[in-house]
């Protein structure tokens, strides 16, 4: 049989009781006859606590710093894990990511995975071992210093190495059954999704849902490795994120006729952008591409934008647009030096704003599907402040207090719901 990647998040290593269980089942997983190579998170809340002590050190620490020391986190998890199994009479062997072949540009606290040359980790299964391998962390091609690959990034690490080890499957194990319609913390009776396409759950991932990485995901894609997503505190199937021919074809064996893919796959959630409007713009060739310059110079990435008609009296118009809320003052602050050259009239910052979308690869092919979800919030007395679309994706911006009220509309509306409640949160402190 071949090789299985298991990734175990923080809540799933966050105690020594906890992390016996995840040894339990690596070793069940071995004896059934694979070869087990594993990535930890840090403990709990490690990294967070990591965080916050450098922090008090100092207010700015250095990347390179940073990061040698928020890999220690993950450093801690491989080594009692690999204890904990050895205690189950199963060798087993902790490798950093350097050690482990995660090689990675020189981007502190965002490093981009460049090559994985796992030859450490072969020789261990050859050897008849378990691997275990720091999640999140590399080692720069040019500089050697050690990096990480960004908050989230082990589950990157996992589909990088199972890709470079031509696993069969990558498990990414976590505190919920798999990904729900919605967040079942907001929908009580989201249902859990069986099958997704790796677009769906880009679209997904992009747009607030914080189950899966982002990047996880596109690397998955690319490579087409199957990634089932599940509970570590149950053995129950989770979901199964795969190309869109095997979403429809599993869907087709099980209702023993070819089957529409869904309409709508789920609802997304996001409370972390916060929006700027820059009123009263000159309405000239390149003022917008001036603004968008000015903050694509300081580094932002910016995601909705909307520009106005303007006003046939004044020939002025507004510029809106999202951004992370972590980019806001550094955004205001760029596009303040802008004002003389611009002549712009004011800036605008709203940071009490959430993102809501519905995503799913059968709006496609199904017209009014954006006149069901708009008539559904319109319904629930929610006002609408900006609009983006993508082929299988239409996202709202509402004010943050109709967030909730909103992602229950659209799930009713499109019927996403189940009559017995499933979802169960097993752990995690939600930090
Ligand atoms: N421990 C890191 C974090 O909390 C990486 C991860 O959990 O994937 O962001
Ligand atoms: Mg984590």
């Amino acid at each position: 049989m071949g090789i299985v990647v298991q990734k175990y998040g923080g809540s799933s290593v966050a105690d020594a009781t906890s992390i016996k269980r995840v040894a339990q089942r690596i070793v069940a997983t071995k004896k059934a006859g694979h070869d087990v190579v594993v990535v930890v998170s840090a403990m709990g809340d490690t990294t967070d606590e990591l965080i916050d002590l450098a922090n008090q050190v100092s207010p700015l620490p250095p990347g390179r710093e940073l990061d040698m020391l928020l890999t220690a986190g993950e450093r801690i998890s491989m080594a009692v894990l690999a204890m904990a199994i050895g205690n189950l009479g199963q060798e087993a062997r902790s490798f950093t990511g350097s050690q482990a072949g995660v090689i990675t540009d020189s981007e502190h606290g965002r490093a981009k995975i460049i090559d994985v040359t796992p030859g450490r980790i072969e020789a261990a299964l050859a050897e008849g071992a378990v691997a275990i391998v720091a999640g999140f962390q590399g080692v720069s091609q040019t500089t050697k210093d050690i990096t990480t690959l960004g908050r989230g990034g082990s589950d990157t690490t996992a589909v990088a190495l199972a890709a470079a080890l031509g696993a069969d499957v990558c498990e990414i194990y976590t505190d919920v059954d798999g990904i729900f319609t919605a967040d079942p913390r907001i929908v009580p009776n989201a249902r859990q999704i069986p099958r997704i396409s790796y677009e769906e759950m880009l679209e997904m991932a992009a747009n607030g849902a914080k189950i899966l990485h982002l990047r996880c995901v596109e690397y998955a894609r690319r490579n087409d490795m199957p990634i089932h997503v599940r509970s570590s505190f149950s053995d129950k199937t989770g979901t199964w994120v795969v190309k869109t021919e095997d979403v429809v074809q599993a869907g087709s064996a099980q209702e023993g006729s070819p089957m529409e893919q869904a309409i709508i796959s789920g609802v997304a959630h996001d409370r972390s952008e916060s929006k700027i409007t820059v009123v009263g713009v000159p309405d000239k060739v390149g003022f917008a591409a001036a603004i968008l310059q000015a903050l694509a110079d300081a580094q932002i990435n910016i995601d909705m934008v909307v520009q106005n008609v303007s006003a046939a009296a004044t020939a002025l118009t507004d510029i809106s647009f999202t951004l992370p809320r972590a980019d806001g003052q550094t955004a205001m602050t760029a596009l303040a030096r802008l004002k003389d050259e611009v002549g712009y009239e004011r800036l605008q910052y709203d940071d009490s704003v959430g993102k809501v979308s519905i995503v799913g690869a059968g709006m496609r092919s199904s017209p009014g599907i954006t006149a069901k979800f708009f008539r559904a919030l319109a319904d629930a007395g929610v006002n609408i402040e900006m609009i983006s679309t993508s082929e299988i994706r239409i996202s709202v911006v509402v004010t943050e207090s109709q967030v909730d009220a909103a992602v229950n509309a659209a799930h009713a509306a499109f019927d996403l719901g189940t009559d017995e409640v499933e979802a169960v949160v097993y752990g995690g402190t939600g930090r």
